[in-house]
């Protein structure tokens, strides 16, 4: 008595219609029966779950969107995958994305790019959006409705920026909760495995299923401080739990509302949209503070220097004999030059995205250039991560005592998960692209947990506004508190 959900199978119909326009999967599963109609019902029985294209899965391929893997089928599952198994969920296939997550527009992948399956009825010219990245595949995929939930990753900003321009939800868990085993790494120190779904309860629900301790992480947060973080949690929430009944209540929820977060550069047709969502929140009880996180401006150029850094090592094992696409020498070759076997595959392998940050990076982490660069942003993290220290309620369990709490300060911070909505993939040009990640870096720099909710309709489309694309909000917390990021994220839906 195994048969496929029927969510499944509209999903595979959604696939079949859209997927040739949209470009979210780049493989789709073999429809099989995941649900047993006779065993209890599990937490994912019969939801069909996307994987990003960095993350292993034992029967697909995962190619990064890199020619450099093209061709790799992993033997086993991320450890992700396989919990999500274990759950009931239905793997249905794989996503796009940046070629090894690098990248905010979901331009630079072998696959070709990623169109946001959103549509306009206002602003003209139908020229196909950007899905945003890196996660850009599990973005659309959500939004397209062609899957319950998507499995993202997320380095700077890579759940948090597609899921704010293609209108889905978005959740960066605190780093080190979520396994990474079988995770593609991209930069170890900032990478997280994300979760997209179209609302909060079903990212909660594939987030609660991931949230174990999993030994073969050796970067995983100790269990000690995830119940010490979950314990504090529990008891702040008291203080202001949102109420049952028709009208949630926030009363003495405290909101900081960061002042460098909206930079000149916030295009206008995001700004009402928060405003008005910052004003539902203090409707409902939640007082409204004004912060200041003064390193936010160096946080983006160091963010930069540290995954590049982190990056060029990473792929470094990708050498085209031990591992990844090996392109022959030309016959009558001189074989004993391996640098020439190297720099051939190497070249072949990765694009130029990828080309650039290994360049970059190397240069980082030279003698010459270590002191001026990979330190100075090594301390640049430390100045944003006090930033974050210095006006939260709750202290970072993960390296102060539980007891260390700050009576003034703030619960979350509440702020625009980009500086616009979607951009048309025809305007992609040299820096902007990285700009965009401006306000998702410094929550990655800190390891802290960041939700990227859409600002519902009501609150943001004007009868004169022109740009009725999605607009994202962001709720984040300190290191441990995303259940609390969760929840503020539910009221805000
Ligand atoms: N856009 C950022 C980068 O290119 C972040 C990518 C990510 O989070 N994977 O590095």
């Amino acid at each position: 008595h195994r048969k496929l959900s029927t969510e499944s199978h509209q999903c595979r119909r959604v696939i079949a219609e859209r997927n040739a326009t949209v470009n979210a999967f780049v493989y789709t599963a073999e429809a099989v029966p995941t649900t047993n109609t006779a065993a209890p019902a599990l937490p994912l029985s019969g939801r069909p779950i996307a994987i990003k294209d960095n993350i292993c899965t034992k029967d697909m391929p995962t190619t990064c969107s890199s020619n450099m893997l093209k061709e790799f089928k992993p033997p086993y599952d991320a450890t992700v995958v396989r919990l999500l198994r274990i759950a009931g969920a239905d793997i249905i296939g794989k996503t796009n994305c940046d070629e090894f997550g690098m990248g905010s527009m979901n331009i630079h992948s072998v696959h070709g790019p990623v169109i946001n399956p959103c549509h306009s009825t206002r602003s003209s010219p139908n020229s196909p959006r950007s899905a945003g990245g890196s996660s850009g595949g599990s973005a659309a995929a959500v939004g397209a409705g062609m899957c319950n939930a998507a499995l993202a990753t997320d380095t700077g900003g890579s759940t948090r920026l597609p899921a704010s321009y293609c209108g889905v939800v978005g959740l960066k868990p605190s780093y080190g909760l979520i396994s990474r085993w079988g995770v593609v790494s991209f930069a170890d120190s900032l990478d997280c495995v994300g979760v997209m779904a179209a609302n909060v309860a079903d990212t909660r629900r594939v987030f609660d299923v991931l949230n174990v301790h999993d030994q073969k992480d050796p970067t995983a947060s100790s269990p000690e401080s995830r119940q010490e973080a979950s314990k504090m949690n529990t008891a702040r929430r008291r203080k202001w739990d949102i109420a049952t009944g028709s009208r949630p209540s926030l009363n003495g929820l405290r909101i900081g509302i960061p002042q460098e977060y909206f930079p000149l550069e916030l295009s206008p047709t995001i700004l009402q949209p928060i405003r008005r969502t910052i004003a539902s929140l203090r409707s409902l009880g939640a007082t409204i503070v004004p912060v200041s996180l003064p390193s936010t401006s160096y946080a983006l150029s160091a963010y930069y220097v540290l995954a590049s850094a982190e990056a060029s090592s990473n792929m470094a094992r990708y050498d085209g004999v031990q591992y990844g696409l090996h392109v022959r020498p030309p016959p009558g070759a001189d074989l004993t030059k391996t640098s020439d076997l190297y720099a051939r595959s190497r070249s072949a392998g990765f694009g130029p995205e990828v080309q650039k940050r290994i360049l970059l990076g190397t240069y980082a982490l030279t003698a010459d250039a270590f002191d001026n660069y990979f330190l100075q942003a090594q301390r640049v993290r430390q100045l944003v991560k006090d930033d974050f220290d210095r006006i939260f309620h709750l202290p970072d369990v993960t390296h102060v005592p539980a007891s260390n709490v700050r009576e003034d300060g703030v619960d979350i911070l509440v702020h625009p998960s980009a500086i616009r909505t979607a951009p048309a993939l025809s305007e992609q040009s040299g820096l902007d692209a990285y700009v965009q990640d401006v306000l998702t870096v410094p929550a990655s720099l800190a390891g802290l947990p960041a939700l990227s909710v859409p600002v519902p309709k009501a609150l943001r489309v004007e009868e004169t506004e022109e740009d009725d694309w999605p607009v994202g909000v962001s709720v984040v917390g300190q290191w441990g508190c995303d259940e609390t990021v969760l929840r503020v994220g539910e009221v805000i839906e």
